[in-house]
């Protein structure tokens, strides 16, 4: 069970998490909590300020956040826990200032010096829920990930290595044989010779994900704010649902456009295991959420969810030279390359090459060096729709049941087929939340409407 920031960014968080996990002891869980909400932000502007020579500055900066934890300790832990969790961060400043200390004095030296301090924070919040479980009767027991954890030394986002499942066994079997629940910190590990590291930025998912797959684990759960996967972008469609099952495909082409959804990274560990994710709501801990397996049933519609990214600029290359000839493709990529500039969809014919690019910067350095090889058009404001779907590939008709809702919209670059779960296409920007409307009240709405016997209101919404 992998609780996030939000889920522990005050004491009624904590206290939601205390029960949610309470309620799965029989289960025999595994608890790996992320830093309180804010804090790794903070903690990593503090070692900026020491980088820059300020270690006062550096360490006053995480007051406010120490205290957050001291809020949550006074307000839910009772006599000795909460003077030892005082104890604890009390020497937790200590230390910190002694590395921002040190920071400031050789700022060359801060990579591990960094990761040191950062990892304060999933330390800390790990601590406090072993301490707030306990409290709630729970026999909770704090572990240090980085007896788990083992990594090679690339600070800031070291990579596990193989001999991270045998150290979690030795660690945690012995703990869930004697019914124990441990509670670790996400995000951080060691290196062999015991140097803190971190995993990268949200790297607490990473972390559930392979001390579940070393347990052999029946479910990796992912406590967030939402309820699982949501069939389309509730703030442009309120009526948005969790959808109940994902394969890990659908859920890879999800994670691009920034659906509150896993990393594809992140739930390798689980992939290649076949361990199931489970997304759920910290804060409506009844609801089901989404599960992830290994391969999900295509459903009665095909489509699961409508995904979207605007801010797109789409850039179309056209070259008579392309027509027969090999190795233009590759010189048109290289021209990516070399701006170090990532392209996400990409549409041939036989004359010319559209690709849709998500970080513009590089454009005005670009578009010359791509003028090289023909004609250059750029169109910005243009947004990426992209409908998934296990089976969209082999279902007849889906196509056409997209296009004619939105026949009234101009719409370029389809691509279908690459994956077997998804179509994409491009829209103009201010055109995107009408299609996704429509597009959702036809593959999730319409049906209800249908079966409730109100067809007609059902058309004259879509009007
Ligand atoms: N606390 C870390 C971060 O904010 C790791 C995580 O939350 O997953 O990146
Ligand atoms: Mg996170």
């Amino acid at each position: 069970m992998k609780f996030g920031g939000t889920s522990v960014e005050d004491a009624k968080a904590f206290r939601s998490v205390a029960e949610i996990v309470r309620s799965a002891v029989a289960l025999r869980p595994v608890v790996v909590v992320s830093a309180i909400g804010g804090f790794t932000n903070v903690l990593l502007a503090s070692v900026q300020k020491a980088i820059a020579g300020d270690a006062r500055a550096a360490t006053k900066s995480l007051d406010n956040d120490l205290g957050r934890h001291l809020t949550v300790a006074r307000e839910l832990l009772n006599g000795d826990s909460r003077v030892a969790f005082e104890t604890t961060l009390a020497e937790a400043r200590r230390e910190i200032r002694q590395l921002h200390k040190i920071i400031a004095a050789h700022p060359v030296t801060h990579p591990p010096l960094q990761d040191e301090i950062v990892a304060y924070g999933e330390q800390l919040s790990s601590q406090l829920l072993a301490l707030v479980l306990r409290e709630n009767g729970a026999a909770a027991r704090y572990v240090d990930a980085c007896r788990c954890v083992k990594t090679d030394d690339n600070y800031g986002s070291a990579a596990p290595l193989p001999e991270t499942a045998n150290a979690t066994r030795a660690t945690l079997v012995p703990l869930l044989e004697s019914a124990k629940v441990p509670v670790m910190g996400g995000f951080i590990g060691s290196t062999e010779k015991g140097v803190t590291t971190t995993l990268g930025r949200g790297g607490s998912d990473y972390s559930a994900a392979i001390i579940g797959a070393a347990l052999d684990a029946r479910e990796i759960q992912i406590w967030t704010d939402v309820t699982g996967v949501l069939t389309a972008d509730p703030r442009i469609v309120p009526s948005a649902k969790t959808i109940p099952v994902l394969s890990y495909q659908e859920a890879a082409e999800l994670a691009y456009f920034g659906a509150k959804i896993l990393h594809p990274k992140t739930i390798q560990p689980a992939i290649d295991c076949r361990v199931p994710v489970r997304v759920c709501n910290s804060h409506s801990p009844s609801e089901e959420g989404t599960l992830i397996v290994a391969e999900s049933e295509a459903t009665a519609q095909t489509i699961k969810a409508i995904a979207h990214k605007s801010g797109i600029t789409t850039v179309q290359v056209t070259s008579a030279r392309m027509l027969g000839a090999y190795g233009f493709l590759r010189a048109l990529f290289e021209v990516f390359d070399l701006h170090r500039t990532a392209v996400d969809v990409v549409t041939t014919s036989e004359v010319s090459v559209s690709l849709s690019i998500d970080d513009a910067s590089a454009l005005p350095e670009l578009v010359p060096d791509l003028e090289q090889l023909g004609a250059v058009e750029v169109e910005e404001n243009r947004a990426i729709i992209s409908i998934v779907g296990e089976g969209l590939r082999t279902t007849p008709g889906i196509a056409s049941r997209v296009f004619s809702v939105i026949s009234h919209i101009n719409v370029s670059m389809i691509s279908v087929g690459a994956s077997s779960v998804n179509l994409t296409f491009m829209v103009d920007e201010a055109a995107a939340a009408d299609a996704i409307r429509r597009l959702h009240f036809v593959c999730f709405e319409r049906q209800d409407m249908a079966e409730a016997g109100v067809e007609m209101l059902a058309e004259e919404a879509l009007a």
